[in-house]
């Protein structure tokens, strides 16, 4: 396919913030989710490019219109999916003409190439979709191989850019990663952004947000945002350079904001999971551990997943033999039968809306004991008590094995 060339003046500007507009009335009424909008918002955050924001809109041309004009005041990129269709209501094109204050016309490169597709499939061409063909002066087209509606990249005077992509994900996709993103690279794409994680369990979210203070969530940079996991509450620090500070200054700052709120209840940063993280303290000993959950429905070995360490683990359910039997003795019981250091057991009951949580170690280092309430019930309580036997084990690998380590001979043996 033949592209029409820009003829506007370019003054070269860097993308360092974009906007994402996601068009058409499906998505406003519910009937399609807006996937694309993610997904680009991946790919740009990755690469350092500020999200100013991101909006779906109806087929109505002047809120399309007053999207764009609005976004283009604010970012260096506007982004739009959907609309490049061929009936009146695809009005992407016209909204890009308008506030670019030019006129479409039918390019005929574009036009033949239209023809061209379906003839190869034997279908008489609809004048209609002539206007797939459509360019402005400042467009480019962008060659669509898997469908019928060709993108436009938009060069604006003042070196801001107006990309627009087909809705349907298996065309925006490749158009994305083939031909947008390695032009937008040209210019300067994003910049550098570090970021770090730090993944916390026994407290809540708002509690988290209450320790940080709104001065550190709400500077824009370094950008400090917390996240509710199903495996913990997630601190997420991130920084951009400036000026006469680097990125990694930034940070460190950041770093040690966060940890003297929350550190205390830190257990693993950026990808770490409970398995990796109890796994790299176990193995790293030579030491593995059995484990016994009653009462969860299996949370605890569905969280730790298929860890080398875990040599065994059972699920008894509430009322069955052996559910009612003191819990340190089936945590050593488990150990024993596994052949494994460390023998640990959880139990959930319900204790009206919340969950008590009994938990039990036995090892080296003698038997530790302790309980705990998780709030809510039902299956978010088993959830909870799951993570409770994670952070157990990973509280007493850190302190109380650590200290009977530094201070006395070496463990007795496994279980
Ligand atoms: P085409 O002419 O190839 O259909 P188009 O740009 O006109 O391209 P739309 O008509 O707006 O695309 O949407 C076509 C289909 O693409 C929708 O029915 C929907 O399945 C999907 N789609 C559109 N927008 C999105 C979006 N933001 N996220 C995910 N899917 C989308």
């Amino acid at each position: 396919m033949k592209t029409a060339r820009p003829t506007a003046k370019l003054t070269p500007r860097p993308i360092r913030s974009a906007v994402l507009l996601a068009i058409g009335s499906e998505l406003t009424v519910g009937e399609t989710r807006d996937t694309n909008s993610g997904e680009l918002a991946r790919f740009l955050a990755e690469a350092g490019v500020d999200v100013a924001w991101i909006s779906a809109l109806p087929d109505r041309l002047e809120t399309v219109t007053s999207a764009l004009a609005n976004a283009l005041v604010a970012a260096d990129a506007v982004i739009t999916t959907g609309g490049l269709g061929p009936t009146p209501d695809d009005l992407t094109r016209e909204a890009i003409a308008q506030v670019c204050r030019e006129v479409p016309a039918v390019d005929p490169h574009l036009a033949t190439w239209l023809r061209h597709l379906f003839e190869r499939r034997d279908i008489p061409f609809p004048e209609t979709n002539l206007k797939q063909a459509w360019v402005i002066k400042s467009s480019t087209a962008i060659p669509n191989d898997r469908g019928t509606a060709p993108g436009w990249w938009v060069d604006r005077p003042d070196g801001r850019v107006i990309v627009a992509l087909p809705g349907p994900p298996s065309e925006m996709r490749p158009m994305w990663q083939g031909w947008v993103l390695p032009r937008l690279e040209k210019r300067g794409f994003g910049q550098e952004r570090i970021t770090r994680t730090f993944r916390l369990t026994g407290i809540g979210e708002s509690a988290v947000a209450d320790r940080l203070g709104e001065e550190l969530l709400r500077a824009q940079n370094p950008i400090v945002a917390t996240y509710a996991r199903a495996d913990a509450v997630d601190v997420r620090v991130s920084a951009v350079p400036e000026p006469r500070r680097s990125a990694a200054s930034i940070l460190a700052k950041a770093e040690a904001a966060v940890l003297a709120a929350v550190g205390d209840h830190v257990w693993g940063h950026d990808d770490d999971t409970w398995s990796s993280v109890l796994g790299r303290e176990l193995v790293e000993k030579g030491w593995d551990a059995a484990l016994v959950e009653v009462g969860t429905g299996g949370s605890a070995t569905r969280l730790l997943g298929e860890a080398t360490w875990l040599k065994a683990s059972r699920s008894i359910a509430t009322g069955d033999p052996g559910a009612e039997l003191p819990l340190a003795g089936l945590a050593r019981q488990a150990g024993r039968s596994a052949g494994a250091w460390i023998g640990l057991a959880v139990r959930a009951v319900e204790v009206g809306d919340d969950t008590r949580v009994e938990l039990s170690a036995v090892g080296p280092w003698g038997v530790s004991e302790t309980s705990q309430t998780a709030f809510l019930g039902g299956s978010e309580g088993r959830r909870r008590a799951g993570i409770a036997a994670a952070a157990f084990l990973h509280e007493i690998l850190r302190t109380a094995l650590a200290a009977r380590l530094s201070s006395t001979a070496p463990p007795t043996g496994r279980q």
